[in-house]
């Protein structure tokens, strides 16, 4: 079985600071990471593989050192990897990320399944899987929480949904992108880190996925950001020091008869 895992390297989201004035992110002196929610792709392409033999690739569209997101997958078992680095993608938003994806995994020939995370940490939209498969013309599953069986020419699979969960069974080749409950990540090893180093990992531009300039990049971006701002978090209130129990108990009795106002004892 061969599958492909779309990662993506992200800011370590716990370091984010937004720049007030521009609206955008500080990206100077962040650490990257591997999007956390693709630690759980990863680690369900790696077990099915372990399970029915064949390979994982990790696949990431970003600058050089997103090479660093993909090294770490291999350290954790994936197989191959790929880097999607060229200037002509720069800008691209999930429309011409999508593209250039699904370009390469035209590219890199046959394959079975295609596991992407439920989103990114940074952009939030969701949208990169569903877009893979729509370029591909493929059938896709979202939010899928467990891999119920392998058969032979589809997957059986457990959708989260508003109230409850669903099971849907998928035909071969499909993308499926998951959620938390799918499986729970291993930490590389230090022979798979050791490997990771020996593997090549080819570097592919725009004319080595046969892809439409035009595309690509902003060029090939409907999205227009009209405007960013982070929104303000004020608190006022009523700020009340006790001093002694009397006054202990009058802060007390204010705060039950305000609870009581807004209908929430
Ligand atoms: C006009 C515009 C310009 C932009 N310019 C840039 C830019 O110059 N540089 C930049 O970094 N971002 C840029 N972005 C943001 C970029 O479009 C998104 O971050 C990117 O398309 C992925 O979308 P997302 O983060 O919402 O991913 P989601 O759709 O939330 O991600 C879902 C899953 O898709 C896969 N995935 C997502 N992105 C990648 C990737 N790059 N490689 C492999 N797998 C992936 C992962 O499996 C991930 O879990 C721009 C956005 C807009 C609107």
């Amino acid at each position: 079985m061969n599958i492909i895992i779309p990662i993506k390297q992200v800011p370590e989201t716990s370091n984010v600071k937004m720049d007030p004035e521009t609206g955008t992110m500080i990206r100077e002196g962040l650490v990257s990471i591997i999007n956390p929610l693709d630690l759980f792709a990863i680690e369900l392409g790696i077990v099915l593989q372990e399970e029915a033999g064949g390979s994982t690739t990790v696949l990431s569209m970003g600058p050089p050192k997103a090479a660093e997101a993909l090294r770490e997958a291999m350290a954790m078992g994936c197989t191959d990897g790929i880097l999607l680095s060229d200037r002509k993608f720069a800008g691209s938003d999930t429309w011409a990320t999508s593209y250039a994806l699904a370009q390469a995994i035209r590219k890199n020939g046959d394959f079975d399944l295609v596991i992407c995370g439920e989103r990114a940490t940074d952009g939030d939209t969701g949208q990169v899987g569903p877009g893979i498969a729509a370029w591909l013309d493929l059938p896709v599953a979202t939010y899928v929480s467990r891999l119920v069986e392998n058969r032979p020419g589809s997957l059986v699979v457990e959708r989260l949904v508003e109230d409850g969960y669903e099971t849907l069974e998928v035909e071969k080749p499909c993308v499926l992108t998951v959620v938390k409950e799918a499986a729970y990540p291993r930490l590389p090893t230090l022979r798979g880190k050791q490997r990771a180093r020996k593997t090549e990992l080819p570097v592919w531009g725009a004319v080595d996925i046969d892809a439409d300039p035009a595309a690509l990049g902003l060029k090939g971006s409907p999205t227009r950001v009209v405007k960013i701002n982070t929104p303000k978090v004020t608190r006022s209130g009523d700020i009340r020091t006790a001093g002694d129990p009397a006054e202990l108990e009058a802060a007390v009795d204010d705060l039950v008869a305000y609870l009581e106002k807004i209908d929430l004892v």
